[in-house]
């Protein structure tokens, strides 16, 4: 019915916006007296082509940091850029930005904005349709620390000194384990002691564990999995922060604030399912190809036989089954998601069975041909609330997929 997601979901998106927005910016052009002419005329940007300025891979391949210039019309009255990720708008990054003219207007990559359209929207409720897909390549990893070591950050003296370590720089929703942040205190014990994850999008901190009775020379850990809450957190750059003040007050920080590289990570919210060589075939192989009776649900990932096939996002698994066609498959309900994952033609059962909570990056299998499949290879699934074959939708994974590649 459609062949791609994207125009069609954010195409929607985008016209319930429209609508809801008309009637607002009607009335505030009204009250402003005259501000806006009493005009109910919106003007509606639109991108027509992006490429990378400075700081780029390349001229198509942004990262975080890099500037991008946007061509267009109506883009005057632009005062804001949505990076719109993947699949839902738990990976959306918007940025305040400012049109150079009607027709070109620059725009920066922040750190956690990831391959994707971009959507552009007017301080009089104007809005862009997604533009085509913006490859931004993942940012270089922050300088590993995973053992304890003195900390760059500033100390009275009196303070207890600190060491610090984080586990890894690159962690997943919903993993186990999570990303560990290890530190040490010596010289004084200290009073107070606060811990605090900061987003190095803009500063905020996102969570905060206040550690107590915490002795000196031993050595504390903290584990996160990537959720605030119930909620998964946004992806991109953070860092663990730990403040220490001894008795008296005197206080010690394990690095400058604005410091993006001590003990920091990026979080990505999938991890790419097939954990070895692979390609994503011919043109057969995508969502929406013609097959007998029905057209193809999913994107064939080409692996060899054997190659470990892990959890792209954590859940619940939903179905594990044989069938004729899709031979061995097992259906996942993503955690924190309103997606379900379908892995097809396992060269076994998985040892996972329905009801089962798996973790994002867990092995649940390994590509095989079992069922009606030609060759080895994963056959993947993305399906929209309320999910699989229980109302919900097939929408074409590659998009994700290549976003998931592009970093795991
Ligand atoms: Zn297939």
């Amino acid at each position: 019915m459609r062949d791609t997601r994207l125009p069609a979901k954010r195409g929607a998106c985008a016209l319930v916006l429209c609508a809801a927005l008309a009637a607002p910016a009607g009335a505030s052009a009204q009250s402003s007296g005259g501000a806006g002419g009493g005009s109910m005329y919106v003007a509606t940007p639109k991108v027509s082509k992006v490429t990378c300025l400075r700081k780029c891979a390349s001229k198509h391949r942004a990262r975080g940091g890099s500037v991008l210039k946007i061509v267009g019309t109506e883009l005057a009255g632009v005062n804001q850029l949505t990076y719109l990720g993947s699949h839902g708008s738990g990976d959306d990054v918007t940025v305040k930005v400012r049109a150079g003219s009607g027709t070109r207007l620059q725009a920066r990559v922040p750190l956690g904005a990831v391959t994707g359209p971009i959507a552009l929207a007017t301080a009089a409720g104007g809005r862009s349709a997604p533009s085509k897909a913006v490859l931004i390549l993942p940012p270089l990893p922050p300088e590993p620390n995973p053992d304890l070591s003195p900390v760059p950050g500033p100390r009275v003296s009196g303070a207890p000194q600190l060491e610090t370590g984080t586990s890894r720089t690159k962690a997943f929703v919903d993993a186990r384990p999570g990303v560990t942040f290890s530190f040490r205190l010596s010289g004084t014990s200290a009073a107070a002691l606060k811990v605090e994850l900061v987003s190095a999008l803009d500063g905020s901190v996102v969570k905060t564990w206040t550690p107590v009775d915490v002795p000196p020379d031993q050595v504390q850990s903290i584990s996160w999995n990537g959720r605030i809450g119930r909620a998964a957190a946004k992806p991109g750059r953070y860092a663990f922060r730990l403040t220490a003040a001894s008795a008296d007050g005197y206080e010690a920080r394990s690095a400058q604030a604005g410091d993006v590289q001590r003990d920091a990570f990026d979080l990505y919210d999938h991890i790419f399912p097939v954990r070895g060589r692979h390609d994503f075939g011919s043109a057969g192989a995508q969502f929406g190809a013609g097959r007998a009776g029905h057209s193809h649900q999913g994107q064939d990932v080409m692996a060899p036989c054997g190659t470990r096939m892990v959890a792209a996002r954590g859940g619940r698994v939903k179905f594990k089954q044989y069938h004729a066609a899709a031979g061995h498959y097992i259906v996942i309900d993503g955690d924190g998601t309103d997606v379900d994952y379908v892995y097809m033609h396992l060269d076994q059962p998985s040892p996972f069975s329905e009801g089962d909570r798996v973790y994002t990056g867990q092995t649940i299998g390994a590509v095989g041909d079992s069922g009606n499949a030609r060759g080895c290879h994963l056959h993947f699934e993305l399906w929209g609330a309320p999910g699989w074959y229980d109302g919900g939708q097939p929408f074409d994974p590659l998009p994700s997929l290549q976003a998931w590649d592009s970093w795991s």
